[in-house]
């Protein structure tokens, strides 16, 4: 495709969450914008493709969708009249275990402590203030290092969220408590003794009870089509198909922002940096893989615990010491037996995913960065487990070690789905230790990725925080 201009003032490399939002605020102060892909089509981690048969629509990356939904950017943008339509399962994760119970995180916050029993004063004094105080605190949390509007609120969450989730697991009395924490906190992709693992289930669990765990109707490629539809309906230009590897296949520009991880960058503009700021990049780490695997199921997943077939996500894991010590091995180098399994249902709720009667599910385990290993007959084993019968369902199945998954996306380096561990280390001072996180030591030249705070997930904050540096270092324009 013809370009329509050999100038821009602003050129995004990159589609994912992250590389569109950074579009679309600059296109909304008035620049012109051209957001370049290397795909043949948009979204990055947003996609959705029929993997395994015909009329069974796969996620090939993200399916759940708390923090895009309750992304402060994306809620100011109207998504709803560009197609997007999300679907919310009352139970937005469930957490079954050996002997046919499940451990429900249920959109009502008393509804969900109630089910803990013994556990149901720690889970409130838990999350209960959190889920008061996120309104106030969510721009600081989802934003760079900066000193907060509301610095009682977030010291009193910061307080929990730097422990370590075993630390903080000690507070549940129940196995059900435990379980549930450990499910969540396993989300931060690290062994759950690293301080500040207890931070992501903290706001996973708080945003259940606010916005829920939603899935969009259609599969996630829904959320990347209704923000490059809004992209393009205020003048901004999308071009597909353009993989750049050097910095002169880019037309003429004042600011590039590149939607890419550190070893990406270094490869396209490393020429361009200082020494320390190369060398910093060149010391930023990537953590654990996934190992990613779609179903095409003939019926539901037959779970024993009822809560689980009612659930959007199911943590598969079982106690708390069972995750704590998988996780490590795999931290470690290892693939246990045993790997925590995370598995979404989306076709439960949504109709338009699979053809009538029939089912999908998603699931990834972790793996160490880099693992060749397929983790097929591990992962439908422990699935198994938890509902037994579950492979006389399956109809077809697709899958991706780490290394497909990088060859899918450039960005999921060794299978590394968070753009770098996000470790204390690399919370905030990601991809490197500067000013700001997004200004790069070469002028004009910005990284917007997950490599860049508040890190992974589908929420476009990465890219809002980093189009807003540049257009306040390059345009002069503020954005409060
Ligand atoms: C299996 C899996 C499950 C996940 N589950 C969830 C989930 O349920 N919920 C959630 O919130 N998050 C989930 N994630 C994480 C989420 O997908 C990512 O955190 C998010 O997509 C990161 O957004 P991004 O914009 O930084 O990068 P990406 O989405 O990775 O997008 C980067 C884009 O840049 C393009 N690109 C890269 N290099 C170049 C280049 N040189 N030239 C041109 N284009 C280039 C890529 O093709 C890609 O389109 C999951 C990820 C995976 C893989």
């Amino acid at each position: 495709m013809e370009l329509q201009k050999t100038e821009y003032d602003a050129v995004v490399i990159g589609s994912g969450p992250n590389g569109l939002a950074a579009a679309i605020l600059l296109q909304q102060n008035g620049l012109s914008v051209l957001l370049l892909e290397g795909k043949d089509k948009i979204g990055g981690g947003l996609s959705t493709e029929e993997l395994t048969l015909p009329g069974f629509k796969h996620d090939v990356c993200s399916a759940i969708h708390p923090m895009a939904a309750g992304s402060p950017f994306f809620q100011s943008l109207p998504l709803h009249e560009h197609g997007l339509e999300y679907i919310y399962p009352d139970v937005a994760a469930a957490h079954p275990f050996d002997n046919g119970t499940a451990a429900l995180l249920k959109r009502s916050l008393t509804e969900t402590a109630a089910l803990l029993g013994k556990d149901q004063d720690v889970y409130l004094d838990l999350v209960q203030p959190l889920v008061q105080s996120w309104p106030g605190i969510v721009d600081d949390v989802l934003a760079p290092l900066h000193f907060p509007k509301h610095p009682i609120d977030m010291a009193k969450f910061g307080l929990n969220a730097i422990t370590s989730a075993t630390y903080l697991a000690k507070r549940f009395k129940t196995e059900a408590g435990k379980g549930l924490f450990a499910g969540m906190a396993a989300h931060s992709i690290q062994p759950l003794s690293n301080l500040s693992t207890s931070a992501i289930a903290l706001v996973l669990m708080a945003n259940g009870h606010l916005k829920g765990w939603p899935v969009p109707k259609g599969g996630s490629n829904q959320i990347a089509q209704a923000l490059a539809s809004y992209f393009v309906s205020i003048g901004g230009e999308i071009e597909t198909g353009r993989y750049i590897s050097s910095l002169h296949q880019l037309p003429s520009a004042k600011a590039v922002l590149f939607d890419v991880t550190p070893q990406q960058l270094l490869t396209i503009a490393g020429h361009q940096f200082s020494a320390i700021y190369k060398w910093q990049l060149e010391r930023y780490r990537y953590g654990m893989g996934v190992f990613k695997i779609d179903w095409a199921l003939d019926d539901a997943i037959p779970f024993t615990a009822s809560g689980a077939s009612a659930a959007g996500t199911v943590h598969i894991g079982g106690a708390l010491q069972e995750i704590v010590q998988n996780e490590k091995e795999t931290a470690g180098g290892k693939h246990p037996d045993k790997p925590f399994v995370l598995l979404a249902q989306q076709s439960l709720f949504d109709d338009t995913r699979a053809p009538k009667g029939k089912h999908t599910a998603w699931a990834y385990c972790h793996v160490p960065n880099g693992s060749y290993k397929d983790m097929t007959e591990i992962i439908e084993r422990q699935v198994e487990r938890f509902a037994p019968g579950f492979r006389e369902r399956i109809l077809g199945r697709h899958t991706f070690n780490t290394r497909q998954l990088e060859s899918y996306n450039p960005n999921f380096i060794g299978g590394d789905i968070n753009g770098g561990i996000i470790d204390l280390a690399q919370l905030f001072t990601r991809p490197a230790l500067r000013s700001s996180p997004y200004r790069t030591s070469a002028k004009g030249l910005y990284i917007c990725s997950s490599s860049t705070p508040p890190g992974g997930g589908v929420h476009g904050m990465c890219g809002y925080h980093s189009a807003k540096q540049a257009l306040k270092d390059v345009f002069n324009i503020s954005i409060k």
